[in-house]
């Protein structure tokens, strides 16, 4: 028996288990597109033919995938995580979803007697090859501490809510500040562009004062010379943008920039770039 399963094995779920085989634990791994986790077979992971089969097999498994309707999907149809957990398996959840798929998944695991934790993830494609992601966690406090060594494998920093959905907001929060962020860089970038300055002056300006960061650093060189090659696919931030959006609305809270960077999204998708880097919303803002 696998200690730890893994379904879902797209961008962040190939790296994440990666680094759990490097680190010396058996995994076995379950993709819906089977041939996505051939890489991970030759790394030495097994795999499973169903997503229950997977879960009654591992004592933890995590689930890696788009959205709410792929989570929700994983988790409730035939041959999902739901037929195959009982007492003694656990479940944890790390994509990112809205607090109302977590719970459902939640509340659907602890009957069946499992355990179940939400965890998020803040951190995009280098940070999980390099094992540097953060874990935004709510639901079972005694699964939060024994998935602890997994998570330190594919994570430098967990966190920890006691209430169920707290991850997911926590995530969506992150997410939707960094997409409003992607959204100005790229407006400035491409004002700066039509007036006549080099993309490479403004990152370089940029650089030298407040506003640095680790994300204008990384994505602005690659923007300038037109690499949109997807860390952070832009159909993904676009559904964080829109879950966020709606827990604004649960909450009477306007977003005023962040629908305005939401739209920007929308149209890049209608532009074509919803399976390129989020960063790849420039294209459409520079038309
Ligand atoms: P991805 O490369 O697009 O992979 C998506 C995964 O979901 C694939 O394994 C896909 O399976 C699976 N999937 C989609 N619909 C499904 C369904 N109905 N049933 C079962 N599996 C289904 O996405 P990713 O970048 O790894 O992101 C995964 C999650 O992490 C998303 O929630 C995303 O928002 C979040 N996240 C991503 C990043 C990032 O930088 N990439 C960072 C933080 C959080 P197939 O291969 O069969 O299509």
């Amino acid at each position: 028996m696998s200690k730890y399963g893994f379904l879902g094995i797209g961008i962040m779920g190939q790296a994440m288990v990666t680094n759990l085989l490097k680190a010396g634990h058996e995994v076995t791994v379950w993709n819906r597109t089977a041939e996505r986790c051939n890489l991970l077979v030759d790394l030495g992971a097994k795999q499973g033919k169903t997503a229950a089969e997977v879960v009654a097999q591992c004592e933890i498994t995590f689930g890696m995938v788009s959205d709410p309707a792929a989570a929700s999907a994983l988790c409730f149809s035939e041959g999902g995580v739901l037929e195959g957990i009982s007492t003694g398996r656990s479940y944890i959840d790390v994509s990112t979803v809205d607090v109302e798929t977590s719970c459902s998944i939640h509340n659907a695991i602890k009957k069946k007697g499992g355990r179940f934790l939400e965890a998020p993830v803040s951190g995009s494609k280098k940070p999980a090859e390099d094992g540097a992601l953060v874990f935004l966690c709510s639901g079972d406090e005694s699964l939060y501490n024994d998935a602890e060594e997994a998570l330190n494998v594919m994570g430098k920093r967990s966190f920890y809510f006691p209430q169920i959905g707290q991850g997911a907001q926590m995530k969506l929060v992150i997410n939707m500040i960094m997409g409003t962020m992607m959204t100005a860089f790229a407006e400035g970038l491409s004002l700066g562009d039509k007036v006549g300055l080099e993309k490479n002056d403004i990152l370089e300006i940029l650089a030298q004062g407040a506003i640095n960061n680790p994300m204008f650093q990384l994505k602005g060189s690659l923007m300038a010379e037109g690499n949109f090659a997807p860390a952070f696919p832009l159909k993904h931030m676009q559904k964080d943008m829109r879950l966020a959006l709606s827990l604004g609305d649960s909450c009477n809270q306007a977003l005023h920039t962040s629908s305005a960077a939401n739209n920007a999204y929308i149209r890049a998708k209608k532009d074509g770039c919803s399976d390129e880097d989020f960063s790849a919303v420039i294209k459409s803002i520079e038309q």
